[in-house]
């Protein structure tokens, strides 16, 4: 049985190669990664123009890897349903060069490469290292392994994955691993508004962290502490506690 790969960071990424090579060591795995970046491009897939699939080979991995045109999504739909000669036993996606804490969660790649994992019935589970500057890819591929581990010996409940967030610390500085839930991570400064050398006004979305305390138990909260965070993330956004109220005030409205 064989471990999917995929990321969002594309098939060149340092973090993806430490990651298939740690897994290699213990397990089959195959490869189906972006053939560029797709950072940011959330859970989009590909529906208006050809997707392509072209093999080739990664320096020190004995594995098959194909490098897509699509999106993470993309990515795991093609080699799920047609590139892998077996149904993948899990999808990994990662490893990300920077976190993925609370409200990054809607715009990642890389957990949205893990959510359609789950979507298509697979245990999934999204790994990123804490910080995009010199990041420790070889620690948290060890950390990956190990939880990759543990989800083919335990499995995960439908529609779920975990979100692996990993602090950027020397492997003897980590704290141990800790279950946490999902943050409020905002930021501020989100927009830049520049003059290009032609006189046009462009902008350039980003911004830093809001310099705010995490709360106990989230995401960012571990990372701070040195641990690292796993969360299980489900794909049903409902928010049940409200439906009672919306029922009722719903109920005054005649039509
Ligand atoms: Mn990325």
């Amino acid at each position: 049985m064989t471990v999917l790969i995929t990321n969002d960071d594309g098939i060149a990424s340092p973090g993806m190669h430490a990651l298939a090579r740690a897994l290699a060591a213990v397990m089959p795995v195959a490869v189906v990664a972006p053939e560029h970046e797709r950072s940011a491009t959330g859970h989009a897939i590909t529906l208006h123009k050809p997707l392509r699939a072209v093999r080739l080979a990664l320096p020190g991995l004995d594995a098959p890897v194909w490098a897509t045109n699509g999106t993470p999504a993309d990515c795991v739909v093609l080699g799920v349903l047609d590139l892998l000669p077996q149904r993948p036993e899990v999808v990994v996606s990662g490893i990300n060069a920077g976190p993925n804490l609370g409200g990054d969660l809607t715009y990642s790649g890389t957990v949205s490469g893990a959510m359609e994992g789950a979507i298509m019935g697979i245990p999934s589970v999204a790994v990123s290292v804490g910080a995009d500057d010199a990041p420790r890819f070889d620690v948290a591929a060890e950390v990956a392994v190990r939880l990759v581990q543990l989800v083919r010996e335990h499995g995960l409940p439908a529609d779920t994955l975990l979100n692996v967030n990993v602090p950027n610390l020397p492997r003897d500085r980590l704290r141990g691993m800790v279950a946490t839930h999902q943050g409020r991570r905002r930021y501020i400064n989100r927009l830049d508004k520049r003059r290009d050398p032609r006189g046009q006004t462009y902008y350039w979305l980003g911004g830093e962290r809001e310099p705010a305390p995490d709360e106990e138990g989230t995401d960012a909260w571990a990372l701070q502490q040195g641990m690292v965070s796993v969360t299980p993330i489900q794909m049903n956004m409902t928010a049940t506690g409200l439906i009672a109220e919306l029922g009722r005030l719903l109920r005054d409205i005649s039509l």
